[in-house]
């Protein structure tokens, strides 16, 4: 069969995420047939390197051997359990290893099967751990704009991005939102440094109004990914962790899109060298193979729940694919990965090829900004360098790049007037020369006119 029978047949029975599907009348989807490492091919053997890792999960390839090989193992063994009252090997042992790695002391792993799950577990674990300490009142979170924590009714009331949040808004629960230390409006000459301080110090003020309501400040540690990969330098992230011990609110981090080496340290946490009271994670989690989530938490949490069954003070949360023994096995080839291969050090030589092969970009008059943090480099568009103002999003500046890439052999999905690169770390930095000078084509076809 064809690209065009399978889109025919799609287009009849298939709605698809995050897509206005009259888009499709203009805009050919592409069914793909196989993935090879870094390449996704279609049905008439076109192949298109995977830039954007699929959505950011994938972290050493399409149809990588090793994982190949451990899950054909599982599925002979086990496929699946209820993990309420069972257990099994994989889930223990890949709980084993995340204690071991995650920053010391979140000691217990609760497990879902996606990101927004994950949000949701953190929201109800710290709201309930209040509650079962008897500050009933602290029933509220705080988050930053321009997050992201995903699409469910509770992680998008966290999350900051009007074009998913708006439309729901009579659904969703009152937040407060800080202003974020990866805006828009650094004033000329401010240092990075300066301007994170001065969006803390907004959010410092606002956690001690509302301390006593609070349960859980919420942030994407160093990236704001679905803002558009907006950047912000560590250090805020300690002023973070002593405002909300002074205050006794927790801190969650959400490290769905950044943890498992995106920003060039295993969790971007570390970069600050502080501890999360909930650490979120998912996407990168079973190197793109499996849905698989999980929230990491203190020992102190855990045992806030740990009581006669008749306190019911349980977390009586669940969702039937928790700790699925096939995800939990891809975690665990995954995670040998990263151990045999030395990936984060090595990443070091993908992270420089990508910076040097885009730096010409800082000077095209159309580019106002090349961000990078470690495997993530973004590089936004504008309408006019010298007043920094940004393309009118109807104009779908972003689109015009997409399929100029696809065109080129490359799956890059710019947010907005924000084109980045997010790939599987077993890309070349050949494969990385011929990405930029793909980008550089795009974004001089979406700027021309
Ligand atoms: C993708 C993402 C989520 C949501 O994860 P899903 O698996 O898509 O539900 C939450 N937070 C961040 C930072 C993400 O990038």
């Amino acid at each position: 069969m064809s690209n065009l029978e399978y889109i025919q047949r799609d287009l009849a029975v298939v709605w698809h995420p995050c897509t206005q599907m009259k888009d499709h009348e203009t805009l050919p989807m592409i069914p793909i047939r196989r993935g090879e490492g870094i390449f996704l091919e279609d049905f008439e053997g076109k192949r298109y390197l995977d830039a954007i890792s699929s959505w950011w999960v994938n972290l050493f390839g399409h149809a990588n051997p090793r994982i190949n090989a451990a899950l054909r193992a599982q599925l002979d063994s086990l496929e699946h359990v209820m993990l309420a009252g069972f257990t099994h090997a994989p889930v223990i042992e890949l709980s084993e290893r995340l204690v071991k790695l995650a920053p010391h002391g979140l000691t217990r792993c609760f497990y879902a099967d996606n990101g927004a799950s994950a949000i949701e577990i953190a929201l109800k674990m710290s709201f309930h751990y209040w509650r079962n300490c008897e500050q009933p009142k602290k029933t509220k979170f705080l988050t930053l704009e321009n997050s992201y924590h995903g699409e469910t009714l509770g992680a998008l009331a966290v999350g900051n991005v009007a074009l998913f949040k708006d439309t729901y808004a009579p659904l969703l629960m009152e937040t407060l939102t800080a202003p974020s230390p990866a805006g828009t409006d650094r004033a000329s000459g401010e240092s990075l440094e300066a301007y994170a301080y001065r969006k803390f110090q907004a959010l410092e003020i606002m956690l001690a109004a509302h301390a006593d309501e609070l349960a859980a400040v919420i942030v994407e540690p160093l990236v704001q990914g679905a803002a558009g990969m907006r950047m912000y330098p560590p250090i805020y992230l300690q002023w973070l962790r002593a405002a909300c011990d002074k205050y006794q609110v927790h801190l969650i981090a959400d490290e769905i899109a950044v943890g498992f080496g995106r920003t060039g340290t295993m969790f971007a946490c570390e970069q600050a060298g502080i501890r999360p009271d909930l650490l979120c994670l998912s996407k990168g989690l079973t190197g793109g193979y499996l849905p698989l989530s999980v929230v990491m938490s203190t020992e102190q949490i855990y045992q806030a729940f740990y009581a006669d069954y008749q306190k019911l003070s349980g977390f009586l949360h669940s969702h039937s694919y928790t700790g699925n023994a096939l995800a939990c096995r891809a975690a665990l080839a995954t995670l040998d990965i990263f151990e045999s291969d030395n990936v984060i050090e090595n990443n070091q030589v993908l992270s420089t090829a990508m910076r040097t092969s885009t730096a010409h970009l800082q000077d095209h008059p159309h580019v106002l900004e090349v961000r990078q943090q470690g495997m993530i480099l973004a590089i936004e568009l504008t309408k006019n360098k010298a007043t920094r103002e940004l393309y009118p999003w109807q104009e779908r500046r972003g689109l015009r790049m997409y399929q100029y890439a696809l065109q080129h052999g490359a799956l890059l999905r710019p947010m907005g007037g924000v084109l980045y690169f997010m790939p599987p770390y077993v890309i070349t930095p050949e494969q990385i020369q011929q990405l930029a000078d793909i980008a550089t084509g795009a974004i001089d076809a979406a700027t021309q006119d």
